[in-house]
């Protein structure tokens, strides 16, 4: 781990992370946003047309390490890059998507938000298994749960 002092805000970086080594330019992407706090870039394997990835410039590895300040940044520019998704590339919809930890599928080790553009009745452009099935439960157990996260 390295950090660099960028003005008055402290950037860490990871020496075998992907994601900071694109931040950093030694791995190319396709950046389409940025500014001092995120960058988002195309997913190098997309789920449909237009996936790309917001991720804070300062290395997190997920939901629990970010810092509040990055994690909002993150989710300003995922809004937008969807905003954009509707208006240039026609989705009809957008998933935003965060996986924090390996029982969660999360597979790099840097924080990401993926934003994932959604088209209706197109399933040559957009076969993602979504919804889950619902499972049913128990109201008590819904309400045990509940007050444990309460
Ligand atoms: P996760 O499974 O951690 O939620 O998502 C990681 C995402 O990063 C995947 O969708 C994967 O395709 C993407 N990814 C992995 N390696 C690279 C890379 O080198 N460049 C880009 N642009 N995306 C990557
Ligand atoms: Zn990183």
């Amino acid at each position: 781990m390295t950090t660099e002092d960028r003005g008055r805000r402290f950037v860490r970086a990871e020496p075998n992370c992907i994601f900071c080594g694109i931040v950093a330019g030694e791995i190319s992407s396709t950046t389409i946003a940025q500014n001092e706090r995120v960058i988002a870039f195309m997913d190098i394997n997309p789920v449909t047309p237009g996936h790309a990835l917001a991720v804070p410039r300062s290395h997190a590895t997920d939901l629990f390490d970010i810092t509040t300040d990055d994690l909002a940044a993150c989710v300003r520019l995922a809004q937008q890059i969807a905003g954009r998704a509707k208006d240039r590339l026609g989705a009809d919809a957008v998933n935003l998507l965060n996986c924090s930890g390996e029982a969660a599928k999360q597979t790099v080790l840097h924080f990401h938000i993926h934003v994932i553009p959604r088209f209706k009745d197109q399933p040559s452009k957009d076969a993602i298994g979504l919804p889950w099935d619902s499972v049913p439960s128990n109201p008590d157990e819904i309400e045990r749960i509940g007050k444990l996260l309460s």
